[in-house]
């Protein structure tokens, strides 16, 4: 049996015994131990490996809440608002105006040569251009003949081209759909909204099945990106999980050199809640070092920005109708009360309080017929939670998994648009939601917002929106309990605790390999350190090569 010895500037390890450290043993992919060299030398032959003396250790990063689609998307052409990094490492600067849109398009159609090939560029976010609606003229500009898209950053609205509305069978007088606006000359403008108008448009711009789930190239880009990142486990939160899906996870995270652990969740959507519980129960046993799997995700309603999340009253700041339901209130009953009697792990997507509440109510009623001592049963994103209902959740044994990216990316709409300046500064209320006992995780949501614990770290602590204003400093959290929620914290809500989160012995000897150390810089500088790359159940990935 093999073992290496690590040295590193510092290594910091969320254990409590043992916060810091120098050294850590690795043998057979697992932590042998940490210490000073004299006390790991006890455990007899080994080899010094110091290419990290310079380097700050942590727990590998663990992101709760991402989305594999994030490698997908980078097949398409990036147009959104902010500088994003590609898996290659390379950042695409953000694109300011309807204008740069274009060209933008006009370069990558101009790299596809001839032919009709559609082009579809993604992450659009008109909120940042004065809410400017771009027409399918604006997309005729890229090109006349072959079908063009553009899918929002949100995901839930596609604008294309006259040619994409042509063969999409959408380019006629007398369209009357709420989700087809149409223009002075009776015809639809190119903007597409809700799934059943954008989807007749959207495969033939290039929006099919390989840019909604995931495939075998999307999910090794993935992973490039979590060791850019970081990240050594990562949630993929919300597959179908089907025959074919399956076996492609299972190819793609088997191989000798895939540096992630992907914890992929299987989604309510399309099973009755009795099948989709047993079916998820009967995936565990096919877990893997790399694959998790036997885990629930349900969507219980929309996104704050998009008006479609339920909540209480008053209700949206600007009057706008209240959001919508995605699953029927007896449904999410069934699946809570079978998934507890099962030993089923559920994560539920809640933005709205009145959705918050609804779980809540639900598992507390589904826990007197099939109570769990430990079911960690987690609320993703409850941006909009109260003191109150984190509370209940305290006491029912729920966890949380807060959209901290949100203050920056959304954060002044939140203020002056969606839900008004005082529930605004108890979004993604993480210092309540620890004061209330509540384990805690925070996520990007990618690729809703880009890939990075340590950006998403940065968001919790300052709660700084883009304009540059601190918004409710009081739930801003310190910087130790911001690395706490990105590695133990994380673990936790997927009840992976016993494996990962933290440097010391047993534990997979998953490490983020930092340049600098995040104890020690400003604050407001945690997402701007450099990270080197990762080290993944004792296999070395540095991100420059990868
Ligand atoms: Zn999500």
């Amino acid at each position: 049996m093999k073992t290496t010895i690590y040295s590193a500037r510092k290594i910091i390890t969320m254990n409590p015994n043992r916060p810091e450290t120098s050294h850590v043993a690795v043998r057979d992919g697992r932590i042998l131990g940490t210490g000073t060299l004299d006390e790991l030398a006890g455990w007899g032959p080994y080899d010094l490996d110091d290419r990290f003396a310079d380097k700050v250790l942590m727990p590998g990063l663990i992101e709760g809440h991402a989305h594999s689609m994030e490698g997908a998307l980078w097949s398409f052409t990036y147009v959104g608002w902010f500088d994003r990094m590609d898996p290659d490492g390379k950042v695409w600067g953000g694109v300011k105006s309807v204008d740069d849109v274009v060209a933008r398009l006009k370069e990558a159609e101009a790299a596809l040569g001839g032919g009709d090939e559609p082009l579809l560029g993604w992450g659009l976010d008109p909120i940042y251009m004065d809410n400017v609606r771009m027409t399918r003229a604006d997309l005729d500009r890229v090109s006349e003949t072959r079908p063009v898209g553009v899918m929002h950053a949100s995901g839930h609205i596609l604008n294309v081209n006259t040619k994409g509305l042509e063969l999409a069978g959408l380019l006629k007088q007398g369209q009357n759909h709420p989700g087809i606006p149409v223009g002075d000359d009776g015809l639809p403008t190119g903007e597409l909204k809700s799934p059943e108008v954008m989807m007749p448009a959207g495969k033939h711009v290039g929006l099919d099945r390989s840019f909604l789930a995931s495939d075998p190239g999307a999910l090794r880009n993935y992973a490039r990106l979590c060791v850019r990142a970081g990240v050594t486990t990562s949630s993929d939160l919300g597959q179908q999980l089907d025959d074919d899906l399956l076996k492609m996870f299972q190819d793609v995270t088997s191989a000798n050199d895939y540096p992630v652990c992907m914890v992929a969740f299987r989604i309510n959507f399309g099973m009755s809640p009795k099948d989709l519980v047993d079916y998820t129960a009967s995936l565990r046993e096919h877990s893997t070092e790399r694959l998790e799997l036997g885990r629930i995700k349900v969507v219980a309603d929309g996104s704050i920005q998009g008006f479609s999340a339920r909540i209480r009253w008053p209700g949206y700041y600007n009057g706008a109708e209240n959001g919508l339901w995605y699953i029927a209130p007896d449904q999410l009953a069934e699946i809570y009360e079978r998934a507890l009697a099962a030993g089923v792990q559920v994560h539920t997507h809640t933005n709205g309080d009145e959705a918050t509440q609804l779980a809540i109510e639900t598992l507390e009623t589904a826990l007197r017929k099939a109570p769990d001592a430990d079911h960690r049963f987690t609320l993703q994103h409850c941006q909009l939670a109260s003191a109150a209902q984190f509370r209940k959740m305290a006491r029912l044994g729920m966890c949380v998994n807060l959209f901290a990216n949100h203050h920056f990316f959304w954060g002044d709409e939140h203020y002056n648009l969606t839900v008004g300046p005082e529930r605004a500064l108890r979004m993604n209320a993480c210092n309540t939601a620890l004061s209330e006992g509540v384990p805690m995780t925070i996520h990007s949501d990618a690729p809703v917002t880009p890939l990075g614990p340590l950006f998403t770290a940065w968001a919790a602590v300052n709660r700084r929106t883009a304009s540059g204003r601190i918004q409710g400093a009081h739930e801003c959290i310190s910087v130790e309990q911001a690395l706490h929620a990105i590695t133990i914290g994380a673990a936790v809500t997927m009840k992976m605790d016993d494996v990962i989160g933290s440097i010391e012995v047993g534990k997979r000897a998953d490490f983020a390999v930092l340049e600098e150390d995040p104890m020690e810089v400003a604050p407001e500088a945690l997402k701007d350190i450099p990270v080197w790359g990762t080290v993944q159940g004792g296999r070395i990935f540095e991100a420059a090569t990868i």
